[in-house]
């Protein structure tokens, strides 16, 4: 196939330079814009980036790109394409999905329709096939997306599947678990090393510690999962596994972490070892029930992440309003510790008592949520 490919790994608003750092720590220069990453890489790039990346939601091909005002301009646009080079003979190629976004088109089933007999016929005419016999589809699948912006289409193979949030350790989540990639890229952008001991007291499923050990493992995310590519005949399953085994051996074993998770619900905690054991972290990550209000430690610079309920999700106004409030003062003597808090209350710095050193905003989903950074103040360990 194709020895160089376009690529483009998508990012939820918000955390598309989190993703754009992980691509560069890969070794892959990139280009970071909104909702998307672009770079180019070969077979092995699409590997490396489904079992690495940490925070993006997929990784994507880019076939091709190109003005259309019309389904004439959308059918030759993407007949025109070599859709040789992607899908092999037998394979299934659904045009999964079209989004049309200010653009003259806008019916998203006839721009599937279209898009879908313009391959048709290209692969047709390439492999010599009759155009009136329909081309066999039963083998490995290639889900086709079609993305019309602006009266330009863009149109890209999904090399991923289930999105890279499904990590395969999340057994059950509770009632408001935040993804696995969203948690990934909010540990990112924290100070936490893992030197430093990190607590989640909010910590529900688990999801920011699991998340946490595997970044201070060097865990890939996708060692527990399969994707789309690694059915693909053109992708060499030595090739696959050569990559996984490299990321096996890449783990950390040596590294001590002191990661802690705490929750005032019984059950949650329940779920949340369930999920520790699944990601075989039980020997890395302390669990235990308790309130956030009880929490103290004589450890110093560490970090907090905490996703607290907020008034849409979990609690009533009120009972969220003392919530913060206490947390604010649960947090304050421990002033050598960074905190980040995840929440959609707009008014959180006055509940909790302290103007935030930096707020980002984020989606969790489609609720806008900010992170509220406290920086600890440095303190220098004892000789
Ligand atoms: N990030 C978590 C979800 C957190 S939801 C995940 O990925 O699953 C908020 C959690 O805060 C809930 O599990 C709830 O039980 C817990 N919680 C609510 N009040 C609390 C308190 N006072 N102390 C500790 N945990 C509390």
């Amino acid at each position: 196939m194709k020895n160089e490919l376009k690529l483009v790994a998508t990012a939820a608003a918000g955390l598309e330079s989190v993703v754009g750092r992980e691509i560069r720590n890969l070794g892959i220069d990139c280009q970071v814009e909104n909702g998307r990453v672009l770079f180019s890489g070969d077979t092995k790039t699409i590997i490396e980036t489904n079992l690495w990346l940490r925070s993006a939601d997929r990784i994507k091909i880019m076939v091709g790109e190109f003005p259309a005002k019309t389904f004439e301009d959308l059918f030759q646009g993407v007949f025109a394409l070599d859709w040789e080079n992607y899908i092999p003979l037998g394979c299934r190629f659904p045009v999964a999905k079209a989004k049309c976004v200010k653009s003259k088109l806008h019916n998203e089933p006839s721009v599937q329709a279209i898009s879908k007999k313009a391959i048709v016929k290209k692969l047709q005419q390439h492999f010599h096939r009759p155009e009136h016999v329909p081309l066999v589809e039963n083998g490995p699948e290639f889900k086709i997306e079609i993305a019309i912006l602006k009266d330009k289409a863009r149109v890209m193979i999904d090399t991923t599947g289930s999105s890279l949030f499904k990590r395969g350790y999340r057994t059950d989540k509770g009632g408001a678990p935040i993804k696995e990639n969203m948690a990934a890229a909010i540990i990112e952008l924290s100070n936490w090393f893992p030197d430093k001991p990190f607590i989640d007291p909010t910590c529900g499923s688990g999801t920011f510690c699991i998340e946490a050990a595997m970044i201070g493992k060097n865990i890939a995310p996708g060692l527990k999962r399969n994707f789309d590519f690694e059915a693909w005949p053109w992708v060499d399953s030595e090739l696959i596994q050569a990559v996984r085994n490299e990321a096996l051996a890449a783990i950390d074993e040596s590294v001590e972490l002191d990661i802690s998770g705490y929750d005032i619900d019984g059950r949650m905690i329940a779920i949340a070892q369930k999920n520790v054991q699944e990601a075989g972290l039980e020997d890395v990550i302390k669990l235990k029930q308790m309130r956030l209000q009880d929490l103290k430690t004589s450890k110093i610079n560490g970090v907090i992440i905490s996703n607290p309920p907020y008034g849409e999700r979990l609690l009533d106004d009120k009972a969220v309003d003392i919530l913060y409030n206490e947390m604010g003062q649960t947090f304050a003597p421990l002033k050598t510790w960074s905190k980040f808090i995840l929440t959609s209350d707009e008014q959180f710095e006055t509940k909790y008592g302290q103007v935030a050193d930096k707020k980002r905003k984020l989606y969790n989903g489609t609720l806008k949520v900010d992170l509220y950074q406290y920086y600890g103040q440095r303190v220098k360990r004892s000789q």
